[in-house]
This record gives structure tokens, sequence and C-alpha cells, in this order.
């Protein structure tokens, strides 16, 4: 698409990251095809093709309206569009952009501006979040539904490896996950354990930054990114192989730290060593397939199949290329996985998309839980904290984290 930029962005690295994706973009509209927001709506600027050129008139000079805002606010950054295009667009990246010239542009006014401060403060901070949790759960039968929803019921998290190996690895315990569902970083240090290798938990590291990044609060995201590398830096210095990844939301986010620091003369080099130290806990476990296929073989002798289907979260399979990994983890563990229809699309979940915009994140949820019980599964699967709260609000089947399922065998 033939792209000439306004002075607001003409010259500056975001300017020629936004005209090279804007070229690369012929307009075809496959991408439609397969976004969640352009199937429920209908409209051709509530999907990738019409979204990409909102952005690009707003790059060019053209002043954008909270018409613009709504529609790039409904996009779910899913990345759907992303796999599907033949160009290989880089949408995300452009909306990223898009997104941060109309929130300068077109300012946010009462609850929605109220609603948005409040968790960029509230959701990134553990200690505060672990607060919120414990009491959520003690008033919960009296909370009203869409809130009740959102809390859980109290999980244990089970022993801890104690054990000290030659081969350690780095945590990223993140900031809503171990008060949500504490088991899923203790199980992946216990089959990590079982493998020779243990998980080391940096202090202080806090939240990735993924949660202000998406609510276009990048200057404190990019603080969130220095003060996680700050904490990793002592334990990558000492000899950690890699940085384990349990959310797959987490994982999309800090393998981007190199981009979004790539201005920072300090932390820059450092950005791209984490980078090249990031791996999802999947890959790990694959990688280490031989010694964990003879641990399974006692786990799995005389254990029932039981039927999983898996939902891969829009940032495992869209944002990382990730995708048949834990389906085959969870075969070589003895559980059938079923068929996912429509498994490209996303549950809804989307970070605080479920809070910011409840009603499509609702029809999208149900849409995915009709999709993922068609087969009637025992157990649901997933890889993301945040897409396991939110299907399982919409449905009386288990959810889970695939590693708890592995742990449960080798625990046997
Ligand atoms: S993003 Fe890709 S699929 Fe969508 S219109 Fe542009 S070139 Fe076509
Ligand atoms: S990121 Fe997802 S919701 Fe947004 S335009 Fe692409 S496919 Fe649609």
């Amino acid at each position: 698409m033939e792209t000439h930029l306004a002075n607001l962005i003409k010259g500056t690295r975001a300017g020629q990251e936004a005209e090279a994706i804007l070229r690369s973009c012929v307009h075809c509209g496959f991408c439609n095809a397969t976004c969640p927001t352009y199937q429920l709506l209908g409209d051709e600027l509530d999907g990738p093709r019409g979204r990409i050129y909102l952005i690009k008139q707003v790059l060019e000079g053209e002043a954008p309206t909270a018409k613009t805002r709504l529609h790039l606010d409904r996009c779910l950054n899913c990345r759907s569009c992303e796999t599907t295009c033949p160009s290989g667009v880089q949408y995300s990246r452009l909306l990223d952009i898009g997104r941060e010239v109309v929130e300068a542009k077109v300012p946010r006014h009462g609850r929605d501006r109220l609603l948005r401060n409040m968790l960029k403060a509230a959701l990134p901070r553990a200690a505060f979040f672990g607060a919120a949790m414990a009491l959520g759960r003690l008033v919960r039968p009296m909370l009203p539904r869409v809130l009740r929803a959102k809390v859980p019921p109290r999980t244990a998290a089970g022993r801890r490896p104690t054990t000290v190996h030659g081969r350690t690895m780095i945590e990223l315990a993140g900031c809503v996950q171990p008060s949500m569902y504490p088991n899923i970083n203790a199980a992946a240090a216990r089959v990590l354990d079982r493998l020779g290798i243990t998980l080391l938990d940096a202090p202080s590291t806090g939240c990735c930054g993924a949660l202000r990044f998406h609510l276009n609060d990048v200057e404190a995201a990019k603080q969130d990114a220095r003060r996680v590398i700050d904490a990793w830096w002592p334990l990558l210095e000492g000899g950690a192989e890699a940085i384990v990844m349990t959310a797959s939301g987490c994982g999309v986010h800090v393998r981007d730290y190199a981009h979004l620091l790539q201005e920072d003369p300090l932390y820059a080099p450092k950005a791209l060593r984490v980078c090249a130290a990031v791996l999802d806990l999947s890959e790990i476990i694959a990688r280490e397939q031989g010694p964990l296929t003879t641990l399974l073989e006692g786990g799995r002798r005389n254990r029932a199949r039981i039927a999983t289907v898996f939902h891969s979260p829009c940032t495992l399979q869209h944002g990382q290329q990730l995708r048949g990994v834990v389906e085959g983890l969870l075969q070589a563990a003895g559980f059938t996985a079923k068929p996912a229809t429509s498994g490209h699309l996303c549950c809804g979940a989307a970070g605080t998309y479920s809070i910011l915009e409840p009603e499509l994140s609702v029809q999208l949820r149900d849409l995915k839980v009709q999709a993922l019980t068609g087969g009637a599964p025992s157990v649901i699967v997933s890889a993301n904290a945040g897409c396991i709260a939110h299907l399982q609000a919409g449905t009386p089947v288990p959810v889970q984290h695939w590693i708890e399922l592995i742990d449960g065998v080798l625990s046997a």
C-alpha cells in the first residue's frame, strides 16, 4: 500500500517501521476470514484490513476520532491475522504504533480513563493483587456473577522441590498467576526437578510489563522490562541456561524486550541476551523428551486414558508461532488430545480485554467453550492463566494448565 506519512511520525524509527509494514499489505483481505472481531461484528473496520487502513489514515495526518479508537480498542491483538496473511504483514507492531498515536490524540475521560488507570496500577503489583484475590475469595459467594467469575477458588500449590541441581533455569513467577493458580509454577518446578533442572525464582521480578504495554503505557512497560532484566541478570551471569515462561502471554511479551528497549543504550544489549534465553515451558520439556519419556513410562502404566482438548492461547500459536508442541507432550503422557474446532480463534481473554470489552469477550468465550466441549472432554487444557480463568468462568468442565497434567502423571 502506497503511504505518505505525516510529519508527526515521518523520519522516526516508529514511522519507518510503520511505513514498511503498510507497504507490505496488499489489501487482499484474506486476514478478515480468521479475525474473531470481524467474524462477530461483520464490520470492515473491525477486521485487520480495515484497522490497517484506519492506522494508515492517522499516520498520514487525518485526525483520529473516538470511533477510530473504538475500532482499535476492539482488536484483541490475538495476531490470528498475522498467521493468515500471505504477505507477512506485522499487524501487531503496526497496531502498537497506531494505538500510541491515537491514544495521545484522543484522550480518554470518565469511567474508561479511571478503569484503565486502576488496572495499570493494581494488576501488575503481585502483592496487592494477591491481597485483593484473598479478599475476593472470602466474599466470593456474595460477589456479582461477573466478578465471581474472575476469582477462582483457592487451590494449593503443593510441594516445591528443594534439591539444587547443576542445571538451573529462571522462572518468571508472574504478577497474577501466583495468587490465581499457584500450582502452575510449582508443577513446572517439580517436573523440571525430575529432569534434573532447578527452577530459580529471581526476587523482585514482578510483572513483565505486558499489562501496562497493552494499556498503552509504553514508558511504564519499559520500566517494568528494565526491572525484570535487573532481577534476572545475576542469575543469567551465574550460569542459568534459560528463562522459562509458564504463561504464554508473558512469553510473547518478554520475547519482544529487544525491540521494546532497542533505543536504550544501557539495556538494549542485555535485552538481546534475555530474549535469546527465553523459552516457553513446552519447548524446554520437549527438548528433554528422552528422559521425560522414561519417567512417563511409570506413571502412564495402568492409567486410564483421559480425554483432553487443548486450547492453544493466541500468544502461543500466533504470537510465538508454537503449534503442536503441547499436544505432543500430552499424547506422550498418555492423554487423548481431541482436536478443537476453530482452534485458531481467540477465547476473548486477551489480557485486560475481558474487563474492558466484556460483551465481546463473553461472546467469544461462549463460542470457544462450545467448540472445545463438543467432543465431551474430561479436561480442557491451556497454557496461559488468563485463558484458563476466562474459560473456566464459562464451563463446568475443569480447565487446567498442561504442566499440571504432566506433573500429575509423574507424581502418580
Ligand atoms: S494484512 Fe495481509 S491478509 Fe490482510 S489485507 Fe494486508 S496483505 Fe492481505
Ligand atoms: S489481532 Fe486478532 S482481533 Fe485484531 S485484527 Fe488481527 S485477527 Fe482481528
